[in-house]
């Protein structure tokens, strides 16, 4: 059977996952972006289906004991975990699917699927990363910290991963994640 390619963006937070997840998926509308679950409180503007499906700790738990998730990991106080169902479902038609999730996440992907395609991203150097998250001023200063010091461990593991993508230059960042996905030059 003809399955569709599972591809996972993952990094450290800050470092422009979602920015270029955005921009793939409104140049390629083909490509299915996943929805998390999360016990994160929604930040201004978020869509509860859309930006996340925000639940509480408890429906959270719920969802790991039936085993309605693909990966799941804690990150920064909050649980987020993939939903099973409509991951399998978008592979089985034979489309591709992707994930925007952290690194443990994405390190459990691979178990589950080791033929799923993961790409790590990069910041240029920390003083960067640290602006970043700064600059998009949705946490807190104490949120902040949590994901810099976890940022460091994140950013060990990046050569256990498929490929590696230092988002310096957004554009360029763009045009190298598509020739990976669409296999160009
Ligand atoms: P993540 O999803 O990895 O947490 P975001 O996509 O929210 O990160 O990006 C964090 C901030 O960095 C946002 O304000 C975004 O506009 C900015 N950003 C992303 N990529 C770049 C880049 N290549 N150059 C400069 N700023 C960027
Ligand atoms: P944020 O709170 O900034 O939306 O997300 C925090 C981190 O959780 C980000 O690195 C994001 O990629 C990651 N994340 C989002 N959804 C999932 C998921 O379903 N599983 C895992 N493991 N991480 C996720």
């Amino acid at each position: 059977m003809n399955t569709g390619t599972l591809i996972v963006i993952t990094g450290p937070s800050g470092v422009g996952k979602g920015t270029l997840v955005r921009l793939l998926t409104k140049k390629y509308p083909e490509l299915y972006l996943s929805i998390s679950a999360t016990t994160r409180k929604p930040r201004p503007g978020e869509i509860e289906g859309k930006s996340y499906y925000f639940l509480d700790r408890l429906e959270f738990e719920r969802m790991i004991a039936h085993d309605e998730l693909l990966e799941y990991a804690e990150y920064a106080g909050n649980y987020y975990g993939t939903p099973k169902q409509k991951v399998q479902e978008q592979l089985q038609q034979g489309k591709s699917i992707l994930l925007e999730i952290e690194v443990i996440g994405a390190g459990l992907v691979k178990q589950i699927f080791p033929e799923a395609l993961r790409i790590f991203i990069l910041p240029p150097d920390l003083k960067t990363l640290e602006q970043r998250l700064r600059n998009r001023g949705s946490e807190d200063e104490e949120d902040i910290k949590k994901r810099l010091e976890r940022a460091i461990d994140e950013l060990i593991l990046s050569k256990e991963f498929e490929y590696e993508l230092v988002n310096d230059d957004l554009e360029q960042s763009l045009a190298s994640i598509e020739a990976i996905i669409f296999n160009k030059g």
